[in-house]
Order: C-alpha cells, then sequence, then structure tokens
C-alpha cells in the first residue's frame, strides 16, 4: 500500500542550516592557494595567516616536495588496497622504524590519519566491561574512539590528577585506559606526563597519549612531549603509548603511534581503521622522511617559533591590558586568545581579515559555551614582523571593542 508523505525530514536541512546561522554557528570553507612564508591567498585576497598548524614552515619545503615527487616515481601514487592485503611500501617500513627510533621507544605503526587511528586504537585496546577516562578537554577522535569502543568512559576535569586518581580507584574494571591530549588543542597547555604515567602505574591502566601538537616542537630535537618529560629510550615506560599526527609539525599527512613491541602488534591485527583502509601513499612517507631529517637538524626552527611566541605574548599582554579579552598562560605554538560570545569572536576576527590578517574563530561545539576564541597558531614561518602587525591589529581593536562597550551599556 502507497503511503501519501506529506511532509519529510529531508526537507528540514535548509531550515536546519538557517538555525545555524541564526546561532553564529554556520562555517565556511575559504579556497586557500599559499604564497610566501606565513602568506596564503585566501578566496583571491592575499593575507597573512596565522591558522595553520604547520609549526615548523615545512609543509611547503622543497625538500619534501622532491621527496614526494621522488617517491610517487618509485611507487606511483596508489597503494593500492590496505597494507595487510597488498602490503606497505619499502619508504612506509622505513619511516616506521625512523619514527620509533625518533620518539625513544621499540616500535610503531603509521597511519594515514590522526582522526582515524584513534578511534580505531581505543576500540582495539578496550570494550564492553572495560573503563575509560577521558580528560574533558580531549579532542574530538579520542572521544569518539572511546564511545566506538563501548566501555564505560569516565570523563575527569581538565587536566585535574586527582579526580582521574579517585576515578581509577573507584573502577574495578579489568581493563583501564587513560586517554588524553598532550597539548591541548584548543588551549595550548601541556598534560602533566609525568605524573599522568604515575597515576597510570598505581592503577594498572594504560595511558594514551595524543602529541598531536607536541611532536617535533616540543623536547630535545622536537622529540616529542614525552621525550620532554624524559620518558623515551632507556627510561620508556610500557604504561604509555605515544601517538601524534604528521600533518601539523611535520608538514605532510598521517600519524603513528609507538610503544611496547607487542602492544603495537596487537593494534596491527586489531585497529579496524587500519585493517579495513587503503595504506597511505608512498609518496607521503618519503616525504616525511625528509621532514624527520628536518625536524632533528634544524634547531633553529624551534628557536625562531619560541621567540615569536614569546614576543606575540608579551605584545599582547601590554596591548590588551584593559580589553575584557583574555591570553590564558600557553607556552605552545597554539595561543587562544578567549573573547567569550560567537558574534564577538566573529566580528573581531572579520575586522582582522579586513586588514588582511587571518586568524580563525573557534567556536561551540569546539570549545565551551561562552569561551569563542580567536586561535593564533605561530610558526617558525612567521617573522616577528608579521608578529607585530598581529599586536597592533588586536590592540587597536581591543580599545575600538571597549569603547563601543562603553557608548552602548546593551551590547
Ligand atoms: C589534528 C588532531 C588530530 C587529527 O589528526 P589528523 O591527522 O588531522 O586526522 C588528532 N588529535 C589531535 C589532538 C589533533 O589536534
Amino acid at each position: 500500500m502507497a503511503i501519501n508523505i506529506t511532509s519529510s525530514w529531508l526537507d528540514e536541512f535548509p531550515a536546519r542550516v538557517a538555525e545555524l546561522d541564526r546561532a553564529h554557528l554556520r562555517r565556511q570553507r575559504r579556497v586557500v592557494v599559499p604564497e610566501s612564508g606565513a602568506r596564503l591567498s585566501i578566496d583571491g585576497h592575499s593575507m597573512l595567516a596565522f591558522c595553520s598548524n604547520d609549526y615548523l614552515g615545512l609543509a611547503a619545503h622543497p625538500a619534501l616536495v622532491q621527496a614526494a615527487c621522488a617517491g610517487a616515481q618509485a611507487y606511483g601514487v596508489g597503494a593500492g588496497a590496505s597494507p595487510l592485503v597488498s602490503g606497505h611500501s619499502a619508504a612506509n617500513e622505513a619511516l616506521e622504524r625512523e619514527l620509533a627510533a625518533f620518539v625513544g621507544l621499540p616500535r610503531a605503526l603509521y597511519f594515514y590519519a590522526g582522526y582515524t587511528t584513534n578511534i580505531g586504537i581505543v576500540p582495539a585496546l578496550v570494550g564492553t566491561g572495560d573503563a575509560i577516562f577521558s580528560d574533558a578537554l580531549n579532542h574530538a577522535c579520542l572521544i569518539d574512539g572511546a564511545r566506538l569502543s563501548r566501555a564505560k568512559i569516565h570523563r575527569y576535569a581538565h587536566a585535574d590528577l586527582d579526580a582521574l586518581e579517585r576515578e581509577l580507584a573507584q573502577s574495578d574494571a579489568p581493563r583501564k585506559l587513560v586517554i588524553s591530549d598532550a597539548v591541548f588543542s584548543m588551549d595550548g597547555d601541556i598534560a602533566d606526563i609525568s605524573s599522568l604515567v604515575a597515576v597510570c602505574e598505581r592503577h594498572d591502566a594504560l595511558l594514551l597519549l595524543d602529541d598531536a601538537h607536541g611532536f617535533g616542537v616540543l623536547g630535545p630535537q622536537g622529540r616529542g612531549t614525552l621525550a620532554a618529560a624524559g620518558l623515551h629510550g632507556a627510561k620508556a615506560s610500557r604504561r604509555v603509548l605515544y601517538m601524534a599526527t604528521l600533518g601539523k609539525a611535520a608538514g605532510v599527512a598521517g600519524a603513528f603511534v609507538a610503544g611496547d613491541e607487542a602492544l603495537i602488534e596487537w593494534l596491527l591485527q586489531k585497529t579496524r581503521s587500519y585493517i579495513f583502509a587503503t595504506a597511505a601513499p608512498a609518496l607521503l612517507a618519503s616525504a616525511l622522511r625528509a621532514s624527520l631529517e628536518l625536524i632533528e637538524q634544524d634547531e633553529w626552527r624551534r628557536t625562531h617559533l619560541q621567540k615569536l611566541i614569546a614576543r606575540l605574548r608579551s605584545g599582547l599582554t601590554a596591548g590588551l591590558k584593559d580589553s575584557h579579552w583574555q591570553l590564558p598562560p600557553s607556552q605552545t605554538a597554539i595561543q587562544p586568545l578567549l573573547i567569550g560570545r560567537n558574534d564577538e569572536a566573529l566580528a573581531v576576527m572579520e575586522a582582522l581579515r579586513a586588514r588582511g590578517i587571518w586568524v580563525p574563530a573557534i567556536r561551540p561545539p569546539t570549545v565551551a559555551e561562552g569561551t569563542a576564541r580567536l586561535r593564533i597558531a605561530l610558526s617558525a614561518a612567521h617573522t616577528e614582523a608579521d608578529i607585530d602587525l598581529l599586536v597592533e591589529a588586536l590592540t587597536a581593536l581591543a580599545k575600538h571593542t571597549q569603547a563601543q562597550r562603553q557608548t552602548e551599556p546593551t551590547y
């Protein structure tokens, strides 16, 4: 019998998108073409950009481009099938060895993306009846991986290790997994790694650490947050499964997990997003091997980046002293400027854009309600003059906003 459908949920999408517009939550993609340094052509306009996680300025480096071309010539462009079906290239094999050695852990497994790494490895480690303990500010892919696993999820307040320890002590789950960003992606603060490892030791838990924003930037020669905490090589702990992405400071694409030999072998056997996905193209592994060499050698990139971070912070601290905008105490290349309201954050982003500066506004649900912000991402590709331009523009906008607030009390 034919059913006469008078209204369908399929007709609701225009109104649902309009609702996002009204809440200032509609996201847009710009069309970008890289120019020199940290400049991008965005929708056809040349802009000074503070939006990229290319923290070391390697994404367009000629050595990486050349290695990618050589990789394509040697292996072709596509990998053909899952690494467990068609194998992975000699370049991928070499990259995994080099990554493990670089972070000082026994073995590494290379994935085509960070997001799919986390949504795959968490369910491979724990399942129904087990328990996950998750920092409240973790990245979306750790949260989604936890949900997929069907383990019980205990969310602890951001960086509150006493709360974490209480939750661990109360749990009688047979397998306990603690998951945490190493550098928090929207706030830029660094997790207390040594204390996290100690807590995990006391409660027989495994610590999965996502170092997307620390790898290449923090620690000796950019070996990452774990190395910065001294937990690599002979001091490596079986309690830690280290994960880092390779599309940020490393300037290419993909991610890896590294840790104990048997643990990595288990993940190779059981991670569905690894087993049922086509292997990463060898040209990426070739580019990443070149990147790893530069990360190790080019200490000046990290030194320069640290100088820029200090310059931005001292400039903004002085320029925003009468403003309600806040600069939390981040020591990393992620410098959030807390604005508060969604519409005000968007207005500041647009005003900067009119001045040829591109800083993305980050709104809920990516960050908590009422904490809309500009996420300023610094890179070794920036110059000191770039930083000064941004500081001057934000100082002027803060004065303007403050004056507006005083003349319009209902604002
Ligand atoms: C970017 C990011 C990811 C995802 O990595 P992709 O390679 O971009 O998929 C995972 N975790 C954190 C903390 C990130 O910032």
